[in-house]
Protein backbone atom coordinates (compact mmCIF):
# COMPACT_ATOMS: atom_id res chain seq x y z
CA UNK A 1 0.00 0.00 0.00
CA UNK A 2 1.31 3.44 -0.89
CA UNK A 3 2.11 6.14 1.98
CA UNK A 4 1.57 9.70 0.42
CA UNK A 5 5.23 9.87 -0.57
CA UNK A 6 5.23 7.03 -2.50
CA UNK A 7 2.53 8.47 -4.75
CA UNK A 8 3.36 8.60 -8.68
CA UNK A 9 3.14 11.58 -10.56
CA UNK A 10 3.14 12.42 -13.85
CA UNK A 11 3.09 15.55 -15.17
CA UNK A 12 3.51 18.00 -18.31
CA UNK A 13 5.57 20.95 -18.40
CA UNK A 14 4.64 22.23 -21.90
CA UNK A 15 3.02 20.02 -24.73
CA UNK A 16 -0.64 19.30 -23.45
CA UNK A 17 -3.20 21.47 -25.53
CA UNK A 18 -0.60 23.42 -28.18
CA UNK A 19 1.62 22.30 -30.40
CA UNK A 20 5.24 22.44 -29.49
CA UNK A 21 7.50 23.04 -25.84
CA UNK A 22 7.02 19.73 -25.07
CA UNK A 23 7.68 18.25 -21.81
CA UNK A 24 6.66 15.85 -19.15
CA UNK A 25 8.16 14.64 -16.25
CA UNK A 26 7.47 10.93 -14.31
CA UNK A 27 8.30 11.09 -10.59
CA UNK A 28 8.22 8.49 -7.52
CA UNK A 29 9.63 8.76 -4.24
CA UNK A 30 13.23 10.08 -4.72
CA UNK A 31 13.50 9.70 -8.76
CA UNK A 32 11.99 12.38 -11.56
CA UNK A 33 12.77 11.31 -15.07
CA UNK A 34 12.23 14.10 -17.52
CA UNK A 35 10.75 13.13 -21.29
CA UNK A 36 11.62 15.96 -23.98
CA UNK A 37 12.38 19.47 -23.71
CA UNK A 38 10.75 21.10 -26.55
CA UNK A 39 10.80 24.70 -27.77
CA UNK A 40 8.14 26.59 -29.55
CA UNK A 41 8.17 29.38 -32.04
CA UNK A 42 6.27 32.52 -30.91
CA UNK A 43 2.90 33.45 -32.96
CA UNK A 44 2.07 36.84 -34.27
CA UNK A 45 0.55 37.81 -30.37
CA UNK A 46 3.75 37.81 -29.18
CA UNK A 47 5.82 40.43 -30.76
CA UNK A 48 9.46 40.50 -29.74
CA UNK A 49 9.42 37.18 -28.33
CA UNK A 50 12.10 34.69 -30.07
CA UNK A 51 11.32 31.33 -28.25
CA UNK A 52 9.27 29.53 -25.83
CA UNK A 53 10.18 27.55 -23.35
CA UNK A 54 8.67 25.16 -20.73
CA UNK A 55 8.14 26.74 -17.48
CA UNK A 56 11.21 24.86 -15.19
CA UNK A 57 10.39 26.21 -11.86
CA UNK A 58 8.65 22.82 -10.11
CA UNK A 59 11.89 21.15 -11.57
CA UNK A 60 14.39 23.73 -10.37
CA UNK A 61 12.92 23.41 -6.49
CA UNK A 62 13.43 18.98 -6.85
CA UNK A 63 16.32 19.68 -8.90
CA UNK A 64 18.31 16.82 -6.29
CA UNK A 65 15.80 14.06 -7.71
CA UNK A 66 16.05 14.85 -11.39
CA UNK A 67 17.85 12.04 -12.41
CA UNK A 68 17.90 12.07 -16.32
CA UNK A 69 16.37 13.80 -19.39
CA UNK A 70 14.91 11.02 -21.88
CA UNK A 71 14.60 12.34 -25.21
CA UNK A 72 12.46 10.35 -27.77
CA UNK A 73 13.46 12.30 -31.11
CA UNK A 74 15.02 15.14 -32.48
CA UNK A 75 12.34 17.51 -33.35
CA UNK A 76 12.38 21.06 -32.07
CA UNK A 77 9.31 21.28 -30.32
CA UNK A 78 11.29 18.23 -28.58
CA UNK A 79 14.67 19.17 -27.97
CA UNK A 80 14.80 23.34 -28.77
CA UNK A 81 14.55 23.83 -25.21
CA UNK A 82 17.57 21.79 -23.92
CA UNK A 83 20.52 24.27 -23.51
CA UNK A 84 18.12 26.53 -21.71
CA UNK A 85 17.13 24.00 -19.58
CA UNK A 86 20.72 22.53 -19.00
CA UNK A 87 21.91 26.27 -17.89
CA UNK A 88 19.64 25.70 -15.26
CA UNK A 89 20.36 21.86 -14.30
CA UNK A 90 23.08 19.69 -15.26
CA UNK A 91 20.83 16.51 -16.19
CA UNK A 92 22.43 13.38 -18.17
CA UNK A 93 20.65 13.34 -21.15
CA UNK A 94 20.09 10.03 -23.18
CA UNK A 95 18.86 10.08 -26.22
CA UNK A 96 19.56 8.34 -29.80
CA UNK A 97 22.63 8.51 -32.10
CA UNK A 98 20.98 10.80 -34.40
CA UNK A 99 18.80 12.57 -31.96
CA UNK A 100 22.29 13.02 -30.28
CA UNK A 101 24.02 14.28 -33.23
CA UNK A 102 20.90 16.99 -33.38
CA UNK A 103 21.54 18.08 -29.50
CA UNK A 104 25.00 18.08 -30.21
CA UNK A 105 24.59 20.81 -32.73
CA UNK A 106 22.90 22.94 -30.19
CA UNK A 107 24.75 22.51 -27.10
CA UNK A 108 27.94 23.19 -29.28
CA UNK A 109 26.25 26.49 -30.10
CA UNK A 110 25.54 27.53 -26.77
CA UNK A 111 29.01 26.37 -25.73
CA UNK A 112 28.15 23.36 -23.07
CA UNK A 113 29.11 20.21 -25.16
CA UNK A 114 31.79 19.74 -22.74
CA UNK A 115 30.10 19.79 -19.60
CA UNK A 116 26.89 18.07 -20.92
CA UNK A 117 26.86 13.88 -19.61
CA UNK A 118 25.40 12.67 -23.29
CA UNK A 119 24.40 9.25 -23.30
CA UNK A 120 23.46 6.89 -26.21
CA UNK A 121 20.72 4.74 -26.41
CA UNK A 122 18.60 2.46 -28.54
CA UNK A 123 15.48 0.61 -28.78
CA UNK A 124 17.03 -2.47 -26.62
CA UNK A 125 18.42 -0.16 -23.71
CA UNK A 126 17.38 -0.27 -20.22
CA UNK A 127 18.01 2.29 -17.30
CA UNK A 128 17.84 1.65 -13.80
CA UNK A 129 16.96 4.49 -11.28
CA UNK A 130 16.10 4.15 -7.35
CA UNK A 131 12.44 2.67 -8.04
CA UNK A 132 11.85 2.93 -11.90
CA UNK A 133 13.37 1.10 -14.32
CA UNK A 134 13.25 2.22 -18.01
CA UNK A 135 13.08 0.41 -21.19
CA UNK A 136 12.19 1.46 -25.04
CA UNK A 137 10.82 0.37 -28.19
CA UNK A 138 11.15 1.64 -31.64
CA UNK A 139 8.57 3.74 -33.39
CA UNK A 140 8.22 5.80 -36.74
CA UNK A 141 7.84 9.26 -37.43
CA UNK A 142 9.16 11.97 -39.92
CA UNK A 143 12.92 11.97 -38.48
CA UNK A 144 15.03 9.16 -38.09
CA UNK A 145 15.63 7.27 -34.86
CA UNK A 146 12.43 8.20 -32.43
CA UNK A 147 11.99 5.60 -29.35
CA UNK A 148 8.45 5.08 -27.25
CA UNK A 149 9.31 4.98 -23.46
CA UNK A 150 8.20 2.08 -20.89
CA UNK A 151 8.94 3.86 -17.13
CA UNK A 152 8.13 0.05 -15.06
CA UNK A 153 7.48 1.91 -11.25
CA UNK A 154 6.40 0.18 -8.39
CA UNK A 155 2.51 1.40 -9.10
CA UNK A 156 2.61 -0.19 -12.43
CA UNK A 157 3.40 0.72 -16.07
CA UNK A 158 3.56 3.83 -18.12
CA UNK A 159 3.90 4.29 -21.91
CA UNK A 160 5.29 7.27 -23.36
CA UNK A 161 4.88 6.96 -27.25
CA UNK A 162 6.51 9.93 -28.56
CA UNK A 163 5.47 11.48 -31.87
CA UNK A 164 4.94 8.35 -33.94
CA UNK A 165 2.92 7.02 -37.29
CA UNK A 166 2.89 3.70 -38.75
CA UNK A 167 4.60 3.26 -42.10
CA UNK A 168 4.42 -0.58 -43.24
CA UNK A 169 7.42 0.50 -45.84
CA UNK A 170 9.45 3.27 -44.31
CA UNK A 171 12.10 4.70 -46.36
CA UNK A 172 14.91 4.11 -43.91
CA UNK A 173 14.16 0.41 -43.07
CA UNK A 174 13.07 1.34 -39.32
CA UNK A 175 10.21 -0.66 -38.25
CA UNK A 176 8.32 0.22 -35.53
CA UNK A 177 8.62 -2.79 -33.05
CA UNK A 178 4.83 -3.86 -33.17
CA UNK A 179 5.56 -7.01 -31.73
CA UNK A 180 7.27 -5.24 -28.91
CA UNK A 181 4.48 -3.04 -28.26
CA UNK A 182 2.25 -5.74 -28.17
CA UNK A 183 4.20 -7.58 -25.51
CA UNK A 184 4.39 -4.46 -23.07
CA UNK A 185 0.15 -4.46 -22.98
CA UNK A 186 0.24 -7.90 -22.81
CA UNK A 187 2.07 -6.90 -19.14
CA UNK A 188 -0.59 -4.44 -18.67
CA UNK A 189 -0.17 -0.74 -18.68
CA UNK A 190 -1.47 1.62 -16.06
CA UNK A 191 -1.23 5.04 -18.34
CA UNK A 192 -0.41 5.52 -21.66
CA UNK A 193 0.48 9.12 -22.49
CA UNK A 194 -0.39 9.42 -26.57
CA UNK A 195 -1.07 11.94 -28.68
CA UNK A 196 -1.27 12.50 -33.05
CA UNK A 197 -1.18 16.08 -34.46
CA UNK A 198 -4.14 16.15 -36.62
CA UNK A 199 -5.90 13.33 -34.94
CA UNK A 200 -9.09 14.53 -36.04
CA UNK A 201 -8.14 13.48 -39.22
CA UNK A 202 -9.76 10.05 -40.66
CA UNK A 203 -7.81 7.52 -42.19
CA UNK A 204 -4.21 6.12 -42.32
CA UNK A 205 -0.91 8.28 -43.54
CA UNK A 206 0.22 7.26 -46.73
CA UNK A 207 3.62 5.42 -46.97
CA UNK A 208 6.79 8.16 -47.05
CA UNK A 209 7.82 6.11 -50.15
CA UNK A 210 4.63 7.49 -51.90
CA UNK A 211 6.21 10.96 -52.26
CA UNK A 212 9.26 10.21 -53.31
CA UNK A 213 7.54 9.13 -56.29
CA UNK A 214 5.84 12.35 -56.69
CA UNK A 215 8.99 14.09 -56.26
CA UNK A 216 10.73 12.37 -59.06
CA UNK A 217 7.81 12.93 -61.01
CA UNK A 218 8.40 16.59 -60.52
CA UNK A 219 11.94 16.95 -61.05
CA UNK A 220 11.18 15.28 -64.15
CA UNK A 221 8.76 17.31 -65.13
CA UNK A 222 11.13 20.46 -64.37
CA UNK A 223 12.11 22.21 -67.08
CA UNK A 224 14.35 24.62 -65.44
CA UNK A 225 15.70 24.85 -62.31
CA UNK A 226 13.69 22.84 -58.91
CA UNK A 227 13.36 25.07 -55.78
CA UNK A 228 12.22 22.22 -53.44
CA UNK A 229 11.59 22.78 -49.27
CA UNK A 230 10.80 20.44 -46.23
CA UNK A 231 11.92 19.98 -42.94
CA UNK A 232 15.38 19.53 -42.48
CA UNK A 233 15.45 16.99 -39.84
CA UNK A 234 13.05 14.93 -42.46
CA UNK A 235 16.00 12.95 -43.36
CA UNK A 236 13.99 10.14 -45.59
CA UNK A 237 12.22 13.43 -47.64
CA UNK A 238 15.62 14.52 -48.12
CA UNK A 239 17.38 10.90 -49.04
CA UNK A 240 14.36 10.58 -51.52
CA UNK A 241 15.45 14.27 -53.04
CA UNK A 242 18.95 13.03 -53.26
CA UNK A 243 17.62 9.74 -55.59
CA UNK A 244 15.39 11.95 -57.39
CA UNK A 245 18.27 14.28 -58.44
CA UNK A 246 20.31 10.91 -59.44
CA UNK A 247 17.88 9.55 -61.52
CA UNK A 248 17.37 13.31 -63.37
CA UNK A 249 20.97 14.04 -63.22
CA UNK A 250 20.64 16.95 -61.31
CA UNK A 251 23.33 18.57 -58.16
CA UNK A 252 22.01 19.35 -55.41
CA UNK A 253 22.47 22.93 -53.38
CA UNK A 254 21.49 23.16 -50.18
CA UNK A 255 20.06 26.44 -48.42
CA UNK A 256 19.42 27.33 -45.06
CA UNK A 257 21.77 26.85 -42.02
CA UNK A 258 19.67 24.39 -40.47
CA UNK A 259 19.53 22.20 -44.05
CA UNK A 260 23.13 22.34 -43.98
CA UNK A 261 23.60 21.28 -40.25
CA UNK A 262 21.10 18.63 -39.92
CA UNK A 263 22.36 16.78 -43.73
CA UNK A 264 26.05 16.97 -42.08
CA UNK A 265 25.07 14.97 -38.80
CA UNK A 266 22.67 12.77 -40.91
CA UNK A 267 25.83 12.18 -43.60
CA UNK A 268 28.12 11.81 -40.94
CA UNK A 269 26.33 9.13 -38.81
CA UNK A 270 25.24 7.18 -41.51
CA UNK A 271 21.33 7.82 -42.07
CA UNK A 272 21.87 9.71 -44.89
CA UNK A 273 23.77 8.55 -48.15
CA UNK A 274 24.69 11.46 -51.24
CA UNK A 275 26.95 10.57 -53.79
CA UNK A 276 30.35 12.36 -53.47
CA UNK A 277 30.00 14.76 -55.79
CA UNK A 278 26.08 16.20 -55.53
CA UNK A 279 26.77 18.61 -53.34
CA UNK A 280 27.16 21.70 -54.39
CA UNK A 281 27.77 25.15 -53.01
CA UNK A 282 25.49 27.81 -53.10
CA UNK A 283 27.47 30.02 -55.30
CA UNK A 284 28.02 27.30 -58.08
CA UNK A 285 23.92 27.57 -58.53
CA UNK A 286 24.60 30.26 -61.45
CA UNK A 287 27.14 28.48 -63.37
CA UNK A 288 25.54 25.23 -64.02
CA UNK A 289 22.36 24.54 -66.31
CA UNK A 290 19.28 25.46 -64.67
CA UNK A 291 18.22 21.73 -65.73
CA UNK A 292 20.87 20.76 -63.85
CA UNK A 293 20.29 21.97 -60.44
CA UNK A 294 18.23 21.45 -57.55
CA UNK A 295 17.83 23.80 -54.64
CA UNK A 296 16.52 21.85 -51.16
CA UNK A 297 16.04 24.29 -48.74
CA UNK A 298 14.47 25.57 -45.29
CA UNK A 299 11.10 27.18 -44.67
CA UNK A 300 8.39 24.85 -46.13
CA UNK A 301 6.82 26.67 -42.72
CA UNK A 302 6.56 29.70 -43.96
CA UNK A 303 9.33 31.18 -41.39
CA UNK A 304 10.16 34.54 -42.42
CA UNK A 305 13.91 34.72 -42.20
CA UNK A 306 14.15 31.28 -43.90
CA UNK A 307 15.62 30.31 -47.08
CA UNK A 308 12.36 29.89 -49.14
CA UNK A 309 10.61 33.17 -47.86
CA UNK A 310 14.10 35.16 -49.05
CA UNK A 311 13.52 33.71 -51.90
CA UNK A 312 9.92 34.18 -52.76
CA UNK A 313 10.88 38.02 -52.04
CA UNK A 314 13.88 37.61 -53.94
CA UNK A 315 16.18 38.55 -51.09
CA UNK A 316 18.59 35.96 -51.24
CA UNK A 317 21.79 36.44 -52.07
CA UNK A 318 23.18 33.30 -54.35
CA UNK A 319 20.24 32.38 -55.76
CA UNK A 320 17.10 33.51 -57.38
CA UNK A 321 13.73 32.09 -58.93
CA UNK A 322 13.50 32.89 -62.56
CA UNK A 323 11.09 31.58 -65.12
CA UNK A 324 9.77 28.36 -65.51
CA UNK A 325 11.83 27.43 -62.49
CA UNK A 326 9.57 24.70 -59.97
CA UNK A 327 8.69 25.09 -56.59
CA UNK A 328 7.67 22.56 -54.45
CA UNK A 329 6.57 23.29 -50.99
CA UNK A 330 7.12 19.15 -50.08
CA UNK A 331 5.88 19.70 -46.08
CA UNK A 332 2.36 20.21 -44.87
CA UNK A 333 1.97 23.52 -42.70
CA UNK A 334 1.88 22.47 -38.81
CA UNK A 335 -1.48 24.35 -37.34
CA UNK A 336 -1.00 27.35 -36.43
CA UNK A 337 1.57 28.08 -39.62
CA UNK A 338 -1.01 28.42 -41.67
CA UNK A 339 -0.96 32.14 -42.27
CA UNK A 340 2.86 32.47 -42.78
CA UNK A 341 3.31 29.40 -45.67
CA UNK A 342 0.05 31.17 -47.05
CA UNK A 343 2.09 34.30 -47.09
CA UNK A 344 4.70 32.62 -49.53
CA UNK A 345 2.94 31.14 -51.37
CA UNK A 346 0.84 34.60 -51.95
CA UNK A 347 4.50 35.77 -52.73
CA UNK A 348 5.52 32.71 -55.17
CA UNK A 349 2.12 33.37 -57.00
CA UNK A 350 3.05 37.16 -57.42
CA UNK A 351 6.58 36.27 -58.17
CA UNK A 352 5.22 33.52 -60.68
CA UNK A 353 3.33 36.66 -62.33
CA UNK A 354 5.97 39.25 -62.41
CA UNK A 355 8.15 36.15 -64.09
CA UNK A 356 5.13 33.97 -65.96
CA UNK A 357 6.60 31.39 -63.72
CA UNK A 358 5.25 27.73 -64.33
CA UNK A 359 1.90 27.80 -62.38
CA UNK A 360 1.20 24.19 -63.09
CA UNK A 361 4.10 23.33 -61.14
CA UNK A 362 2.50 25.24 -58.51
CA UNK A 363 -0.57 22.66 -58.19
CA UNK A 364 1.88 20.34 -58.30
CA UNK A 365 2.74 21.30 -55.04
CA UNK A 366 -0.18 21.79 -53.35
CA UNK A 367 -0.80 17.86 -54.27
CA UNK A 368 2.15 16.80 -53.13
CA UNK A 369 1.22 18.92 -49.61
CA UNK A 370 -1.94 16.89 -49.76
CA UNK A 371 -0.26 13.17 -49.93
CA UNK A 372 2.25 14.21 -47.19
CA UNK A 373 -0.44 15.11 -44.11
CA UNK A 374 1.62 14.13 -41.43
CA UNK A 375 0.84 12.23 -38.05
ZN1 LIG B 1 7.92 14.98 -33.82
Amino acid sequence: MSTKKEILSIFALGGVNEIGKNMYAIEYLNDIIIIDCGSKFPDESLLGIDLIIPDITYLLDNKEKIKALIVTHGHEDHIGGIPYFLKKLNVPVYATRFTLGLIELKLKEHKLLRETKLIQIDSDSTLEFEKVRVSFFKTNHSIPDCLGIVFHTPEGNVVHTGDFKFDLTPVNNQYSDIHKMAEIGMQGVLVLLSESTNAERSGLTPSERIVGDHIEEAFMKAKRKVIISTFASNINRVQQVVEACIKTNRKLALLGRSMVNVVEVAIERGYLTVPDDMLIQPHEINKLDPEKVVILCTGSQGEPLAALSRLSSSSYRDAEILPEDTVILAASPIPGNERNVSKIIDNLFSLGRRLSMDLEAQQKCMFLDMVTKKI
